[in-house]
């Protein structure tokens, strides 16, 4: 069943489209079934009807054209009550009804389970049998495993069917794909795609003005394969036998000038770039022997799709292009990363999508930082398809809209000045302080990583850093930062806000942030090799950035070390040992530097538990709400999935962050925030409440948590922290914050405009 399934759900992948994917999906069902009908009925969004879109044994006619209401005859049953209806005789059920024409009268055995997509039916997959006939259980395991993976597939298909739909006849469909929200804010804008090296799979679409120029590139690329392959049988030499010695001559062969070679140059000449016309045909071919019975040839699909991806490897180092950026560009690609945001100039840069992660990956935060409207997880995007297109992004709901109606367009402009009138708004608080309203002073400090953060934080009146992620300048260069080069990067952030205090977090790679020349591969990530203990097991590099730190520190005297990720006492002591040693050094290499105060980041849940005997040895402590959340309610806080499930204002959240401030306060210790809770002006009135001495933010979110927090008086805040406190969901904890902003004028700060 599995190699069926998995045979299946392959070839429904390399579909060119929604109708040639379901017709895959009814003919191979039928026959993995042995059973003499399949078909399959879409939802129509606009109708809310179930439609039949691909049979194989009613009759053909009738596909786009029979339909049924939610709950109308046995398919309106399945997508209804969104399981599987499995009956002996259909025409006897109460729900039975029989659509004139579509030649159903025969069957009798009927079985048919919902297509489900992130909640929501899609469809509904039905298999019918002329006798009466029991479908077992086994059956029914097949038909449900296929429809819960085919989901996905067909979600997918149907935007890129859209797509297609659209190339066809040249009308533009509009089409809405939910992702989750990434950074608040809407953006209107240009897709740029940016794709993942020699991924043939992620080659965006172009047309090229050049068509000599391309030809040329194309042919060089494929030269230079060509020799690679030579050198490769060379060097083996007499080591193959020749049937293996064959196999260079079958990719030489595949590489021809009057084979592959020819189609892709027939596209460039047609007017497309290289690397699309390659894709293009590379790809045909792949889903071409893909589909193949026969084990031999499916394999050879590998061989086609190694040979395209050396082939674009080639083109694309020798295209490393000087790209011409869209005013308002919005940078679309599978796994956004913080190279890519470097690379495009912050004045044209509007929005971002990420097909994978959410909405707390680091990519997410950054955006959030630089202000810029993200969507994350939009898994049913077929991105490379997207290169020149206008799109909507709408960062609050996690929605990309193609093809946007001119009214839907409208209305989003309106949200996007409301929101440009807000922060305008919002400007005029930059040199007040943050106090509440019966006097109680807050400081707010900023969250920075990229140099651009340092003036926006400066501009928007931060009082100092309260976490500098140190992996950001490391995630952006191909190789480990010397020691030197790290003092530079340092002392410029120093210096940029000396005297106020910058608080410098030791590298905290691992999860979702790896260094592209320091690769981890693990199976679970966020539980694995993160943070401190990659650096305690790598003292040479933990040792140079603590020296560079302090090195950058003298004569200025603003520095602050912190540690991610410590989850138990030994990991700390030998942090704060190793950081006396470097300052140790450093006093005997001649360089006149104070031992900065040392603080602990409080992230896991068993650092909660341990807090008091963690202040004892440090500092301070700052609270890192992003991965406790996640750890506490674990939720992977990259996955889209369970995105829905992460809530900082969980119940359990909440009380975990209120018992360390009282571990902090027992033990005179002073305790901030620097997770994203510290910049969402509910989580900034309860944290106030809290005791929390310190708040840290993203830059954008500054002036709005000042307004927030000078707007209430902590008397307030404290007896809304004990009603919010009895409250035992995060929906409820919203529900009650929510009424609360509105009851002191704060309703902009909710944004649910779900368009
Ligand atoms: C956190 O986990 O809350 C935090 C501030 O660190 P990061 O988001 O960089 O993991
Ligand atoms: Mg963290």
């Amino acid at each position: 069943m599995l190699d069926t399934l998995r045979d299946i759900i392959q070839e429904v992948n390399a579909a060119e489209g929604l109708g040639d994917a379901l017709q895959i999906i009814v003919r191979r069902v039928r026959d993995a079934m042995a059973t003499e009908m399949c078909s399959v009925y879409m939802r129509d969004p606009s109708s809310g009807r179930y439609v039949l879109c691909a049979t194989e044994g009613l009759n053909a006619d009738e596909v786009g054209r029979a339909s049924l209401a939610a709950g109308e005859g046995l398919v309106g049953l399945v997508a209804e009550r969104e399981e599987p209806v499995n009956l002996e005789d259909a025409e006897n059920h109460p729900s039975f009804q029989l659509l004139p024409g579509i030649g159903e009268e025969r069957y009798h055995a009927f079985l048919g389970v919902p297509i489900i997509h992130q909640r929501e039916v899609l469809g509904v997959l039905v298999v019918q049998q002329v006798h009466q006939r029991r479908f077992d259980e086994s059956d029914e395991a097949f038909l449900v495993t296929m429809s819960a993976q085919l989901a996905g597939v067909i979600a997918h298909a149907q935007v890129s069917g859209a797509l297609q739909q659209e190339a066809v006849t040249g009308r533009g469909v509009p089409t809405k794909v939910t992702g989750v929200p990434g950074a608040p804010g809407i953006a209107i804008g240009t897709a740029v795609v940016v794709s993942m090296s020699a991924d043939l799979y992620a080659v965006p679409q172009r047309e090229t003005q050049d068509r000599r120029g391309e030809l040329r590139a194309f042919r060089e690329a494929l030269g230079a394969v060509r020799r690679d392959i030579e050198a490769v049988a060379d060097s083996l030499g007499n080591q193959l036998d020749a049937e293996d010695r064959a196999l260079f001559d079958v990719y030489l062969g595949i590489l021809d000038d009057s084979s592959i070679g020819r189609e892709v140059v027939g596209l460039i000449k047609a007017g497309q770039w290289a690397q699309g016309a390659l894709s293009q045909v590379m790809l045909a071919h792949i889903r071409h022997f893909e589909r193949m019975e026969h084990s031999y040839l499916k394999e050879r699909a590998v061989d086609v799709k190694d040979l395209g991806s050396r082939v674009l490897a080639y083109l694309q180092a020798s295209t490393a292009e000087e790209r011409d950026y869209p005013d308002q560009t919005i940078l679309v690609g599978e796994e956004l990363t913080a190279s890519s945001l470097g690379e495009i100039p912050r004045d044209r840069l509007a929005g971002l999508i990420s097909v994978r992660g959410s909405g707390n990956s680091h990519v997410a935060i950054l955006a959030r930082a630089m202000g810029v409207p993200t969507v994350m997880g939009a898994v049913d995007l077929p991105y490379t398809r997207l290169q020149d297109r206008e799109l909507i992004i709408d960062g609050y709901n996690g929605t990309v809209h193609l093809n946007p109606l001119p009214e839907l367009k409208r209305r989003f402009q309106q949200v996007l000045d409301e929101d440009r009138a807000l922060s305008r708004d919002l400007e005029s608080l930059r040199d007040e302080p943050c106090v509440t309203l019966d006097g109680h002073r807050m400081p707010l400090w900023v969250n920075t990583g990229l140099m651009e953060d340092v003036a926006r934080s400066l501009e928007l009146g931060a009082e100092g850093v309260g976490l500098y992620r140190t992996e950001v300048p490391f995630l952006l260069r191909d190789r480990f930062p010397s020691e030197e080069e790290q003092r530079r990067i340092y002392r410029s952030q120093l210096e940029a806000f000396a005297p106020k205090p910058v608080t410098m977090r030791t590298l905290d790679i691992g999860g979702d942030k790896a260094l592209p020349y320091f690769p981890i591969e693990e199976d679970n990530p966020f539980l694995g090799w993160r943070g401190i203990r990659v650096t305690l097991d790598h003292p040479e590099i933990f040792l140079a950035q603590i020296r560079a730190m302090m090195k950058a520190d003298a004569g200025l005297g603003n520095l602050r070390i912190m540690l991610p990720m410590v989850c138990n006492i030994p990991e700390l002591d030998e942090a704060i040992e190793l950081i006396r040693r470097g300052h140790r050094e450093l006093l005997q290499e001649g360089v006149a530097t104070a031992l900065p105060p040392i603080g602990v980041m409080v992230e896991v849940p068993s650092a909660v538990y341990q807090a008091r005997a963690m202040a004892r040895r440090v500092d301070f402590m700052s609270v890192g709400s992003n991965d406790l959340t996640q750890y506490l309610l674990a939720v992977d806080r990259n996955n889209a999935r369970v995105a829905d499930l992460y809530h900082a204002l969980h119940p359990a959240v909440l009380q975990a962050l209120a018992d360390v401030a009282a571990a902090g306060r027992t033990e005179a210790v002073p305790v901030g925030i620097c997770g994203e809770l510290a910049g969402d002006p509910a989580g900034a009135v309860l944290l106030l409440a809290m005791g929390y001495d310190i708040l840290s933010m993203n830059a954008t979110s500054l002036s709005k948590v000042k307004k927030a927090l000078r707007n209430v008086n902590i008397a307030e805040a404290r007896a809304l922290l004990v009603e919010v406190m009895a409250l035992d969901s995060a929906a409820t904890v919203h529900a009650r914050m929510e009424r609360f902003l509105v009851e002191h004028g704060m309703e902009k700060f909710i944004h649910n405009p779900v368009i």
